[in-house]
């Protein structure tokens, strides 16, 4: 350890990484994430009235392009991190962009999380995006939790739900409760644990703790709240739950299981029940792959990995700012860090820590906390920082990039500063470059996850780079790394179609318009490889 460092007592040190929370919120958009977060802050005393985070996004911008950019579109392209305390733990609650125009950073923050939270519409069921964000979690073998939301809308049947998401997302759900009512009706959850209901009432615009009743199923008002038929559903399925599969807190660390809870975000209603439970429930840090075996959390040598980088968060010091998942540790302010990336010593004296977009300096951070790292420019995506210095987390993994477009400079006087930004963006992980290859065209190929990508990236040429581009949108849908014998890879019918490109370490990659045409290839040729861009 660096003699910058004050030692701590390994207990303590304990203490305070296994209270830590770290989680993100995953869900298809309007699902309700953005509700639920609030209402997870005002239950956590960390607001005092729900809609401020909201009414503060919709605020923030004023102050640059880029936040102006944000505003236009009304969408968040910033994940922030929220910390609380709560209950003897320590929430770090991962915000990710949600909107359809998602991107490659929302994938990348699930890289940092020990858990998430997976918001489903009770109306809708599994969508799209939720797919998409789920398997990400699935790669990386993370717990999921299950809050279906919007019981107070009319709701599909609770059952069905529950089969939906063990058909579609192949895992064993368990209810940890049950709606009482859905839609109008909806007056409370029963909690399987305790064998208790909890019945609450609305407050004025949802806006402050709704009052709550603790009681039990023989509670007339149950059977006064809800139609008879709903009262006779009621029971029949509490009745069944007993032959539903039991909780298993091994399989649900492991990923064979969800903990299913019902609720409505906007009432408050089981908000509270979720988040008790949550904080028992939710693995503390987890150990981190490295090259050199898993690194334990509660090792006394700091360390952590770059997972994001945010630039122009500040556009008078046009400072970009690196996140930092603390994996080992303790973090103190000054602390001298090795940067294997670079080979370089560094003094940690600048960090933050992030509540929506404000900033407060950080003296001190556990494993499982998040720190932004303001004006290093040597960071990259994936980075490793530790005060030992002997060892590099497991790269970030890529996504498959789904959009593809040609981006041309406008003015040929600028190339290197271009080209300049183009390798900076890439390497801060903005997007994937590809280069076409046998072309006289050298204008480089963008491939991203999410369309916004390519609006981020020239907005960031123009603004930081001083360079005009244009943006030429390929029909590609999807590509792969291509191995195989030369000769046979040199007889794919290479076209404008079915693009031969190189990406930045020379790697053959083909760019195709369809998952059809892939496969065709794929069985035409059984010799070649087509490896997923991962
Ligand atoms: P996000 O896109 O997943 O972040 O979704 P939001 O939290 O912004 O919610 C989308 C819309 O659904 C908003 O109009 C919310 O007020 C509404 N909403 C969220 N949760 C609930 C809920 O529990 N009940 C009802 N009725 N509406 C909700």
């Amino acid at each position: 350890m660096s003699q910058e460092t004050t030692t701590i007592n390994p207990e303590t040190l304990k203490k305070h990484i296994n209270a830590r929370r770290t989680f993100a919120i995953i869900s298809h958009p309007d699902a309700g994430k953005t509700t639920l977060t609030e209402k997870l802050l005002l239950y956590g005393n960390a607001i005092h009235l729900a809609g401020s985070v909201r009414a503060r996004r919709n605020q923030r911008s004023a102050t640059s392009d880029w936040m102006k950019m944000e505003q236009e579109r009304g969408i968040s392209i910033t994940s922030t991190v929220l910390q609380f305390p709560y209950k003897d733990h320590v929430v770090n609650l991962l915000d990710t962009p949600g909107h359809q125009d998602f991107s490659e950073d929302t994938y990348r923050t699930l890289t940092a999380a020990d858990c998430a939270v997976m918001v489903l519409d009770a109306a809708r069921g599994v969508e799209e995006q939720t797919l998409k964000l789920f398997e990400v979690c699935r790669r990386r073998g993370i717990p999921v939790f299950t809050f279906i939301n919007k019981m107070d809308r009319p709701a599909q049947d609770p059952l069905g739900l529950l089969d939906e998401v063990e058909t579609v997302l192949k895992m064993q759900p368990v209810p940890m409760n049950w709606p009482i009512g859905d839609g109008d009706t909806f007056m409370g959850v029963y909690d399987r644990k305790t064998d208790e209901v909890h019945l609450y009432d609305r407050t004025a615009h949802n806006q402050t703790i709704s009052p709550e009743y603790i009681t039990t199923l023989d509670d007339p008002r149950i059977e006064a709240g809800i139609s008879d038929f709903q009262f006779e559903e009621l029971h029949l399925n509490i009745g069944l739950l007993d032959e539903l599969a039991e909780y298993d807190h091994e399989k649900f660390l492991s990923g064979e299981q969800t903990a299913v809870y019902f609720g409505s975000a906007l009432t408050n209603f089981g908000v509270q029940l979720f988040l008790d439970d949550f904080i028992k429930m939710a693995p503390p840090p987890s150990a981190y792959p490295s090259d050199q075996g898993k690194i334990d959390p509660v090792s006394p040598g700091f360390s952590g990995f770059v997972f994001k980088i945010q630039a122009n968060m500040d556009p008078r010091h046009r400072d970009s700012v690196a996140f930092l998942r603390i994996c080992s540790g303790r973090f103190e302010r000054n602390v001298q860090v090795k940067h294997p990336q670079t080979g370089k010593t560094l003094k940690l004296s600048r960090t933050y820590t992030f509540f929506a977009d404000e900033r407060a300096v950080v003296d001190e951070a556990y494993a499982g906390d998040i720190i932004g790292l303001p004006g290093n420019r040597e960071f990259s995506i994936g980075d490793t920082i530790s005060s030992d210095g002997d060892f590099s987390f497991e790269p970030i993994p890529r996504f498959a990039a789904e959009h593809y477009a040609r981006l041309i400079n406008l003015d040929v006087g600028k190339q290197k500063q271009f080209l300049k930004g183009i390798h900076q963006l890439e390497s801060e992980g903005a997007m994937q470059v590809l280069y076409e290859t046998d072309a006289t065209r050298r204008d480089p190929i963008l491939a991203v996850v999410g369309v916004l990508q390519f609006e981020v990236v020239q907005a960031r040429l123009e603004n930081e780079y001083n360079v005009q581009t244009k943006l030429e949108p390929l029909p590609h849908q999807l590509s792969r790394w291509v191995e195989g014998p030369k000769e046979q890879i040199d007889q794919l019918p290479w076209r404008y179609g079915m693009m031969r490109t190189e990406d930045l370490d020379g790697r053959l990659v083909a760019l195709f318009s369809s998952a059809h045409e892939l496969s065709f290839y794929s069985e035409k040729y059984p010799d070649i490889k087509f490896l997923s861009i991962q």
